[in-house]
């Protein structure tokens, strides 16, 4: 057996840890103006620093494994800077700058999601925006199905069932989208109350074809929710421009009477940033409830009237707002984060289908990157997959792994499914990178 070694940050990013500790302390309050602070808070955080190094190194190009990275620094430090009143956004009168703060970026959002009368807000994540959405779904649609494809996020099913809804799983295609013919056999058998789409799928990065969903959604008066949690930002590079991504399925986000998409992914902010766009005000009905402690200084409609959550980070909301402040919605702003990352992935998997011994799972359709050694059968794949992981970690190359079908694949399914490699190239710098990992594939020597 192989014993992958603890995670470690490179030794050089560790100091760094300690003395960003030491730099912070001093300025974590705001009624009070420097002074040494107490040995135990010095001795805490080097005991954190020490900690924290037991990680890989998110940061890095050569992390190319989860959909991992640090935040901007400008959300990082406007996140800081809001800790210092830690304001809840529960309410105007927890949160009055922040919830203010707030409707402005998930304004911004939902205008970049095409959706424009929205009832829009913060989550604690992208799991808690599409739980509001599809309790929102089943309050509408009380005894009706919820169906989601097999290549869906993990967490539909047991939402479901959390919000007392009934929940069916629909085929996804050797691709990884939401099957349609399957989507429309089920619609015609009826109870069919509300279809969950993906936009960017976790495992393989797909889109599911959202405009052909939507027209089926209307023909069988069903409401169409949109998980966009990965995929969401992308909308900013379907505009036919280089590079780019599909148009056909962002074109139609306005067609969804829900959107989940999560900032603390490709939107640059720390966790704890998700969010929820309506298309339909009046839903905000359903989340009506009298709180006898919190409402009292204004008339308008308080963001703990609009969300299932009571406490939030008003610091979330200000990270965000200040981020799209100096990285705004657009090609220039947030879009050339994106391009760099989608740049990447197409060069990576330019490389990847030119590369003797190995095989692309998918062409790439936004910026996550699945492929495998080339091998017959589905238990060879699966074993030289392993050893090409435990070799690239052994170079300071951080995967992931993902585990597909067989047949999917088209390989000879001695056992039923296969684990190919998998890579998320989230940051712009991976593109300057990507020439360097082809070069570092091409002489593995997988042995098996
Ligand atoms: C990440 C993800 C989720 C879950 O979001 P969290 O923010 O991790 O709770 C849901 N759906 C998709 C498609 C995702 O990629």
């Amino acid at each position: 057996m192989t014993v992958v070694s603890e995670p470690q940050l490179p030794p050089d990013q560790i100091v760094r840890l300690h003395r960003r500790g030491g730099e912070l302390l001093p300025l974590a309050s705001l009624t009070h103006d420097g002074g040494e602070p107490p040995a135990e808070w010095v001795e805490a955080l080097a005991a954190l620093a020490d900690r924290l190094g037991q990680s890989y190194p998110f940061a890095d190009a050569q992390y190319l494994g989860q959909m991992l990275k640090p935040p901007h620094p400008v959300a990082w430090a406007g996140y800081a800077m809001a800790m210092l009143l830690n304001s809840n956004n529960h309410a105007f009168d927890g949160g009055p700058a922040t919830a203010h703060l707030e409707r402005e970026a998930v304004d911004q959002i939902a205008r970049m999601l095409h959706q424009e009368t929205h009832l829009s807000h913060l989550t604690a994540s992208g799991t808690i925006a599409n739980l509001e959405a599809l309790w929102v779904a089943r309050s509408l649609h009380p005894e009706q199905v919820v169906v989601s494809s097999a290549q869906a996020h993990y967490t539909h099913a047991r939402i479901s069932e959390v919000v007392g809804a009934r929940h069916e799983t629909i085929a996804a295609t050797a691709h990884g989208t939401l099957d349609l013919a399957a989507l429309e056999e089920r619609l015609q058998l009826g109870g069919v109350g509300t279809v969950v789409a993906t936009l960017g799928s976790t495992g393989l990065g797909v889109l599911d074809p959202i405009d052909r969903i939507a027209d089926l959604c209307e023909e069988y008066a069903a409401r169409l929710h949109i998980d966009a949690a990965y995929g969401g930002f992308f909308a900013i590079l379907a505009d036919g421009g280089t590079p780019g991504v599909a148009r056909g399925p962002f074109d139609a986000l306005d067609r969804a009477d829900s959107i989940a998409i999560d900032p603390h992914k490709h939107g640059l902010q720390p966790y704890g940033c998700g969010c929820i766009v309506f298309r339909d005000p009046s839903v905000g009905q359903f989340y009506k409830h009298d709180s006898p402690y919190t409402y009292f200084t204004s008339d308008e409609l308080h963001p703990g009237e609009i969300s299932l959550e009571c406490s939030r980070s008003g610091a979330a909301a200000a990270a965000l707002w200040a981020t799209l402040r100096a990285v705004p919605l657009t090609r220039e702003g947030l879009g050339s984060h994106l391009a760099g990352a989608r740049s990447a992935a197409l060069a990576l998997a330019d490389h990847i289908r030119l590369l003797d011994g190995w095989t692309l799972v998918l062409e790439p359709d936004l910026d996550i990157v699945c492929w495998y050694p080339t091998r017959t059968t589905a238990s060879a794949v699966t074993a030289a997959t392993d050893v090409a992981f435990q070799q690239l970690a052994e170079r300071g190359w951080h995967v992931a792994k993902l585990v597909v079908s067989a047949t999917d694949l088209g390989l000879e399914a001695d056992q039923p499914t296969a684990t190919v490699l998998r890579s998320t190239l989230m940051k712009p710098e991976h593109a300057d990178i990507v020439d360097v990992f082809a070069g570092v594939l091409a002489a593995l020597d997988l042995g098996v």
